[in-house]
This record gives C-alpha cells, structure tokens and sequence, in this order.
C-alpha cells in the first residue's frame, strides 16, 4: 500500500518508522528537509520534495502536525496537498486538531472524491515507539476501516467515536482530564510537601487510593520526583488543546468552569516556561508561585 506521512516531529517519526516496511512503501514529508532526508536514509523509504509530490504517491496520506491550522494550511497551491492527491485517496490526519476545522478541510476534500478521518492518537512517544498508541477515529465508518490498515501499524486500541471532528473532540478532553490531573497533582503535593510529606509517600499513598491517575502513577514519580523533565510532549501542545476542548464545550453550550480555569492557568504556564517546555513542567509554576519545591 502506497502511505506518504507529512509531520516528522517527536511523534510522528516514531509512528512513521512502523511504515517504513512492507507491505507499506512509504514516502515522508516534512517542513524542515533535513529531517525528512535524514529519516528516509535511515528507513530506507523515500523522501518527497513537498506535499503536492507526498499526496501524489499516497493511496493514504497521513498528516501529524503542531494543529488543524498547520494542516489547513498546507492544503492549497501548487504545491500543497491538493494539488497532488487522487481522487479516491484517503487522508487521516493524527494531528490533534480542532473539530470545526477538521470539518471544513473534510468538505473540500469530498468535493474531490478524497476522503478524510482525524485519527488523533494518545500514548506519548513511548507509545508511539511500542506501537501501542490509542486512535480516537472521526469519520464514516467505511472510511475509518479503510484507515484501521495503517493505523495498525502504531495503534492497538483503534476507536471509531462518530462523525468527522469526533476524534478531535475525543482527544482534546482527554488533553483536559490531563491538564487538570496535572494541575491539581501538583496543587497537591505542593501543599504536602510545605506539610513536610515527601513526594515519594504523598504519590505512595494516593495511588493506593482513589485519587490516582496516569499522572500520579507514571508521571510524577518519574519526572517530577525524579527532577527529570524529559521533553517528549510540549506544554504548548497541551494548552493548544485544552483551548480547543473549551472551544467545544462553549460551542455546544456547555458550561465547563474546570477546563475554562484549567485552560487560562496552562495559558499562563506556557507563557511563563516557554515554547520548549515539556507539559509535566507546568508544575515549576505552581512551585515558583509557592515558594516551594515539590521533593
Ligand atoms: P512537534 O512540535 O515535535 O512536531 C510538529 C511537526 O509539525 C513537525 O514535523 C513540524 O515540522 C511540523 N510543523 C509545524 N508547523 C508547521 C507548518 N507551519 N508547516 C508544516 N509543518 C509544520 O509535535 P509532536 O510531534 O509532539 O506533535 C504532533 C501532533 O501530535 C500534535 O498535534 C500533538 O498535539 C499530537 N500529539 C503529540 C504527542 C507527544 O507525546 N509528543 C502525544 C499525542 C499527540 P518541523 O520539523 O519543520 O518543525
């Protein structure tokens, strides 16, 4: 099966790299070259010159940029997506995007006979390294099984949750349960270890209890008691969702006065810490606003 993949970053080259064999035959894209061409020695795959020459090769083309706003964008002109695919092509797009863009990028596709699916996957790049990442699927469901072949290659929990935009939705409050965990994790332990309670024994003791979560058993004990902070997924990404997932709740006119405040506060630690930091870090802020280390 012909797969080009546009978006080599911290995730998509490790998903990438499981369609670098047959019985796909892969070509990559990515903005900065160097990558692309450093990706495709080492794979052993083709590299394209820009997206028009990716979405010509492709029977399915994968898209895993920074935002819908990226993947809009590379849409149109002579050189873009458009302009190269075929009719009868498949586009799913594991960016986590917004709904309402994934909708319109959809529509003009359909008026091409190119369909679309956001497939927008949760895992992290251990996950994405494992072949393990979770697929929250929008689309028609004959679509979305044509997509199930190559999503199999990185994902094992592969879930169709409604119509195109429904992925999305799915995964942008997921990105808010995350935010919040985060946040309120680290509110915690804060106000523990001012206590004079370890972090060691706080987390010991909430995840023997009903206040666990994926943050207090796998991240904090590794990255914040462990003073680690490894950069595998930005902050800026996660406020980028967390406004998204607002963005629904008051499109649907549902009140959220959680992730409204979740959002605002992961806003303002991605302003403090920068475009660089990895999400876990939004917990220095809570720290640097207390006065006290989390240890
Ligand atoms: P990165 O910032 O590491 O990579 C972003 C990718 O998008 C790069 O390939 C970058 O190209 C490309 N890009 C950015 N802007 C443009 C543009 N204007 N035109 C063309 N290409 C562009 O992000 P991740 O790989 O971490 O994340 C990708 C998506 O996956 C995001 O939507 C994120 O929310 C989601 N995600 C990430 C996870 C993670 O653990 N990292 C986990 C789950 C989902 P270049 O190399 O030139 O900068």
């Amino acid at each position: 099966m012909r797969v080009s993949f546009l978006g080599l970053g911290a995730i998509g080259t490790p998903m990438a790299v499981h369609l670098a064999t047959p019985p796909f035959e892969l070509v990559v894209w990515n903005r900065t070259m160097t990558k692309a061409d450093a990706f495709a020695t080492e794979h052993g795959c083709s590299y394209a010159a820009n997206p028009r020459e990716a979405a010509a090769h492709a029977e399915v083309l994968i898209t895993c940029l920074t935002s819908s706003r990226e993947v809009e964008a590379l849409m149109d002109g002579p050189d873009g997506i458009v302009a190269g695919l075929k009719a009868g092509a498949l586009l799913v797009d594991c960016t986590s995007g917004d709904p309402a863009t994934s909708i319109v990028i959809a529509g003009k596709l359909k008026a091409l006979g190119v369909r679309f699916v956001d497939a927008p996957v949760s895992g992290g790049v251990k996950g994405a390294v494992a072949g393990t990442l979770t697929v929250m699927c929008g689309g028609d469901s004959r679509d979305v099984d044509r997509a199930r072949v190559v999503l199999g290659a990185f994902g094992k929990k592969i879930l169709h949750c409604g119509g195109v935009g429904a992925g999305d939705a799915v995964k942008a409050m997921n990105q808010a349960l995350l935010a919040i965990h985060i946040w309120s994790a680290g509110e915690a332990l804060a106000t523990l270890a001012q206590l004079g309670v370890t972090a060691e024994v706080a987390l010991d003791v909430i995840n023997g209890s009903s206040g666990r979560s994926n943050t207090s058993e796998n991240l904090f004990p590794e990255r914040v008691v462990g003073r680690k902070f490894p950069r595998t997924f930005k902050l800026a990404l996660l406020d980028k969702d967390i406004a998204i997932a607002a963005q629904i709740s008051r499109d649907n006119n549902v009140r959220t006065p959680l992730i409204d405040l979740a959002a605002r506060l992961m806003k303002e630690a991605h302003a403090e810490l920068g475009e660089e930091a990895d999400h876990v870090e939004a917990v220095r802020v809570i720290e640097d606003r207390s006065g006290v280390i989390i240890v």
